[in-house]
């Protein structure tokens, strides 16, 4: 058994602590604010090969595993949220099916542009009726000629709004129980019949884009179906295994930056003629607080691990994500009461961290979705 990183794992993640110390902390209240990413953050991401990282080298990526995104996550996740959501989704979500899922010719396609940052990714599950019951989805693709045509509705898609290629998940089967007659597609942003809607407003992750997809006779060339007719919800679940493991990275780094703020404030705040930090109530929180972010952070490295390796990673993925993302909501909660009342107000960022944490027990799986499938596995 082995803790340590190698060389290259600790560039990687050098790297990435650089960058988000440099670029995205003096930028992440104002992506909260403004609801919005800054494009030269977008720009310095690519100079890094950010949104390569899980791509073939072949196809102008990085060629970098699960263990390697995820150090990578921790850090951007630390900074900035609204960022780490916007390129755990693309790397995990979009990336990773064409990589494992696509035609060679699908690969040539898309990976090079998805690699480079050209174009960003999104993926369409989810839909109005369709939440944690994914395979309850009501979109639905019809083939005609060469083409497949698809209607429907996505909700909640991340990068929605400023994405050049979308995931679409749709029904192309209605005759077969629920989980069996769907499809994914590859449905670039130009095709005819895609319309972007309603941008949602949000409590957290606010600089990230979440918007409805609207399909509506969305024609696309029989050649854009990933992976084989109807085995498209086999494709969806197993790139959320990979997804959970970005959404805990997520996690782990969002608490991370609440132990460090709560660590800073404690030091500097003084009551009773003493640092708060001289009272015991006040370091057991923070000692319960690092001891359960060492804890998500190995299970989470243990889900990617295990991913890279090539085994079955559900129930890993799972418990990282579930655990990861209540250590952020805990962590983030004890952040806040340390700082007192001026924790709750915006003189520092310690309520938008709290805003954060809140998204990691939602999206990807909800909290209930995560016991669901580890019991599922434990029960066998
Ligand atoms: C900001 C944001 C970004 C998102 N990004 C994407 C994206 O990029 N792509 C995408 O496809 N989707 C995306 N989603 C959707 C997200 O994955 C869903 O919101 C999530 O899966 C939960 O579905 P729901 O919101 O419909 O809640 P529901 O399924 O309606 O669940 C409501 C509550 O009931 C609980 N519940 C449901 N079923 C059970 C059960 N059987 N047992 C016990 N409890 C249960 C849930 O845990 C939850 O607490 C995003 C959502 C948000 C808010």
């Amino acid at each position: 058994m082995q803790f340590q990183l190698t060389d290259e794992q600790t560039m990687i993640r050098d790297t990435a602590r650089s960058f988000s110390e440099t670029e995205l902390l003096p930028r992440a209240t104002k992506h909260d604010r403004e609801e919005k990413i800054y494009p030269a953050v977008y720009e310095t991401m690519k100079d890094l090969g950010l949104w390569g990282l899980t791509s073939p080298t072949e196809f102008g990526g990085a060629g970098l595993g699960n263990v390697e995104l995820s150090l990578v996550l921790e850090e951007v996740n630390r900074a900035c949220a609204s960022t780490g959501v916007t390129l755990s989704v693309h790397n995990s979500l979009v990336t990773g099916p064409i990589k494992k899922f696509g035609t060679d010719e699908q690969k040539k396609t898309w990976l090079p542009k998805l690699a480079s940052g050209e174009i960003i990714g999104a993926y369409c599950l989810t839909e109005p009726n369709a939440g944690s019951d994914a395979a309850a989805l009501a979109t639905t693709a019809r083939l005609d000629g060469d083409a497949f045509v698809l209607d429907g509705t996505k909700v909640w898609v991340t990068n929605g709004g400023i994405a050049g290629v979308y995931i679409v998940y749709a029904r192309t089967n209605p005759k077969v129980s629920k989980a069996k007659g769907i499809s994914a597609f590859i449905v670039p942003r130009e095709t005819n019949g895609l319309k972007v809607g309603k941008h949602e407003k949000k409590t957290g992750i606010r600089g990230s884009s979440t918007t409805e997809v609207i399909l509506d006779g969305a024609r696309v060339p029989k050649a854009n179906l990933l992976g084989e007719l109807d085995k498209g919800f086999m494709i969806a679940m197993d790139t959320l295994d990979g997804g959970r493991i970005g959404i805990a990275s997520q996690a782990v780094g969002i608490a991370r930056a609440c132990l460090e703020a709560a660590v800073k404030y404690s030091k500097e705040r003084e009551q009773f003629g003493h640092p708060i930090a001289n009272y015991q109530a006040i370091q057991w929180k923070l000692a319960d607080m690092s001891t359960r972010i060492d804890a998500a952070r190995m299970l989470t490295w243990k889900a990617a691990w295990l991913r890279d390796r090539g085994e079955k990673c559900t129930q890993a993925a799972s418990e990282a994500k579930l655990f990861a993302s209540q250590t952020a909501n805990y962590a983030a909660d004890e952040c806040l009461q340390i700082h007192g009342g001026a924790g709750y107000t915006d003189h520092f960022h310690v309520e938008r961290l709290f805003r954060d944490a809140r998204i990691t027990e939602i999206y990807e799986g909800a909290t209930d979705v995560q016991r669901i499938v580890i019991a599922r596995s434990v029960l066998g």
